[in-house]
C-alpha cells in the first residue's frame, strides 16, 4: 500500500504520542502514528510504579496512567494509529517503509517525520563481563517486563550491576515480590540514577549500594550461582585482592541506555558521538530537513516530562514544516560542551525558538554552580551539578538573535 501523509510519527511512547497530539493541534491535516507493538504507550506500559507526570500534569501517575492520559488525547484528535507496524526503512527524502500483518508492506510518503523510537538497554557484551554464560542474566528492563507484564519472577537472590534508574526501580520491585536483592554494584564513584530513586528504592529497603565496585566474573553452569565483585581504582580498573564472591541466582544489568538509532542512520542523519542520537536544533529538527526527533531516541532523558516536552516541540515544528510555514533552519550555530559538561542537547541552534538546553555534568560538584552559556553570556545558578541529574536551562530567543559563533556551555563552581 502506498500512502501520503502530512506528518508521520514513528513510535508511540510518551514522546511520539505527545508529538502526534501537537502536530494535530498545530494544523497538520493527516497525522499517522506507527507503532510496532500491539498497544500504544511505549515503555510506560511496563513502568507500573508512580512518579510520572509531576511536572506536566502536576499529578503523581503510574506509567500506564500517564500513557492513558496521552492515548485518550490522541483518540480525541483523529490521529490515525497503525499498531503492529514495524518501520524497517527510512530515506532522507522522507519515505518510510513499514510492515504490518493488517496493512501488508507499506510505503508512506510524509511531508515531515517525527522519530520517537525510544532507547534500548546496554547488554552484557557492551560491558564485557568475563565468566560463564549461564541462564539468569537479564537487563533490568527485561526483568521489569517479566514481572510487571508477563507475571514471572526472574530470580530469588539477585545482584544488580549498575545503578541506573531502571535497576534501582527493579531492586525495589523484586524485593516487594519476595526476592532478596543482595546489593547494587556501581563502577563509578557516584550513583547513575536519580537521588529520589536511591532513597525510595534502596535506602527504604536496606539494599546496599556499593560505589566504585564492578562484577569481574560470573559463575555457574546452567544457572547463575554467584558473581565476583571487586573494587575499582580511579581509572575504573579492578583492584587485585578485593574480589568477593556474592552468591546469587540472578544478575540484573542496569548499565545504560542507548537511543534506537538504526532508522536515523538509514536516513543519513548526522549522529552525536556523545548522545548517540541525532544532532538536533532547538526545534528538534535533525540534519535532514523535515525529519524531527524527540524523547529518548534523541538523548536519554531523566524524566518523562522532558521526553514529552521535546515531543511537543517536535510535533509543533513538524506540522509547521508540513504546511511549509517554516522550511527548516536556514542558518544555525553549534552548541558545544565546555568545562565540566559531558553531554548537551540540542547540539545546534537554528534561530527559530527559545533555546531549552539539557546538560549533564562530567563530574559531580556538591556546591552551588553556575551554568554559563556564552554567547550570549547568560549565567544560571543551581545548588549543585551531578552527572545523574540533567540540568535544564532556557535562553530566550531574543537574547540569541545576534549570535554568530558557537554557543559554549560550561559548568563552574560559583
Ligand atoms: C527497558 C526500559 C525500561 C524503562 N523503565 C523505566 C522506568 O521504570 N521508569 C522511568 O521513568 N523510565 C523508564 N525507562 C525510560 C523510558 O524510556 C522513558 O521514561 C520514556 O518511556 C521514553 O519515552 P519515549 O517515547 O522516548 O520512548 P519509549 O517509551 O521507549 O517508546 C518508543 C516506542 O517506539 C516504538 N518503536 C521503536 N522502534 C520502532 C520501529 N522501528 N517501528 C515502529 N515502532 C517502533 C517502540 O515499540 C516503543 O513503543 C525505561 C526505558 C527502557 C528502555
Amino acid at each position: 500500500m502506498i500512502m501520503e501523509v502530512d506528518v508521520a510519527v514513528i513510535g508511540s511512547g510518551p514522546a511520539g504520542l505527545t508529538a502526534a497530539i501537537h502536530a494535530h493541534k498545530n494544523g497538520a491535516g493527516k497525522v499517522l502514528l506507527l507503532e510496532r507493538e500491539e498497544e500504544l504507550g511505549g515503555i510506560l506500559k511496563q513502568c507500573i510504579h508512580n512518579g510520572f507526570g509531576l511536572e506536566q500534569f502536576k499529578q503523581d501517575f503510574t506509567g500506564p496512567e500517564y500513557a492513558e492520559r496521552l492515548i485518550k488525547e490522541v483518540e480525541r484528535t483523529g490521529v490515525q494509529c497503525f499498531l503492529n507496524t514495524l518501520v524497517t526503512d527510512l530515506s532522507s527524502d522522507r519515505v518510510i517503509t513499514a510492515l504490518s500483518p493488517e496493512h501488508g508492506a507499506l510505503e508512506i510518503k510524509a511531508k515531515s517525520i517525527v522519530l520517537a523510537m525510544g532507547c534500548r538497554e546496554r547488554t552484557r557484551p557492551s560491558v564485557g563481563i568475563p565468566g560463564t554464560r549461564p541462564a539468569g542474566i537479564f537487563t533490568a528492563g527485561v526483568a521489569q517486563r517479566f514481572v510487571n507484564i508477563d507475571g514471572y519472577l526472574p530470580g530469588k537472590k539477585v545482584g544488580i550491576l549498575g545503578s541506573g534508574d531502571i535497576g534501582l526501580i527493579m531492586a525495589r520491585r523484586l524485593t516487594l515480590e519476595g526476592a532478596r536483592v543482595i546489593g547494587v554494584y556501581e563502577i563509578m564513584s557516584y550513583p547513575g540514577g536519580l537521588k529520589r530513586n536511591i532513597v525510595q528504592c534502596l535506602n527504604d529497603f536496606d539494599i546496599p549500594l556499593r560505589l566504585s565496585h564492578t562484577v569481574t566474573e560470573i559463575r555457574g553452569k546452567e544457572r547463575v550461582e554467584g558473581v565476583v565483585v571487586s573494587k575499582v581504582d580511579g581509572n575504573l580498573h579492578p583492584v587485585e585482592g578485593t574480589e568477593k564472591l556474592i552468591e546469587c541466582d540472578t544478575l540484573l544489568l542496569s548499565v545504560g541506555l542507548i537511543p534506537e538509532n538504526e532508522l536515523s542512520e538509514k536516513a543519513g542523519i548526522e549522529l552525536s558521538a556523545a548522545t548517540k542520537g541525532p544532532i538536533t536544533t532547538e526545534v528538534m529538527e535533525t540534519s535532514v530537513p523535515g525529519i524531527f526527533t524527540c524523547g529518548n531516541v534523541s538523548t536519554v532523558f531523566d524524566l518523562v516530562d522532558y521526553v514529552a516536552q521535546t515531543g511537543a516541540v517536535a510535533g509543533t515544528f513538524a506540522a509547521r514544516y508540513a504546511s511549509a510555514k517554516v522550511s527548516g533552519s536556514k542558518q544555525s550555530v553549534d552548541v558545544v560542551a565546555g568545562e565540566n559538561v559531558r553531554l548537551l542537547f540540542p547540539q545546534r541552534y537554528g534561530f527559530q525558538d527559545d533555546l531549552v538546553l539539557f546538560v549533564r555534568a562530567a563530574e559531580p560538584v556538591e556546591k552551588p554552580v553556575t551554568i554559563e552559556v556564552a554567547p550570549p553570556g547568560s549565567r544560571i545558578n543551581r545548588p549543585y551539578a551531578r552527572p545523574n541529574e540533567m540540568l535544564r536551562v532556557k535562553i530566550p530567543k531574543g537574547k540569541l538573535a545576534e549570535v554568530k559563533q558557537p554557543i559554549r556551555v560550561s559548568i563552574r563552581e560559583k
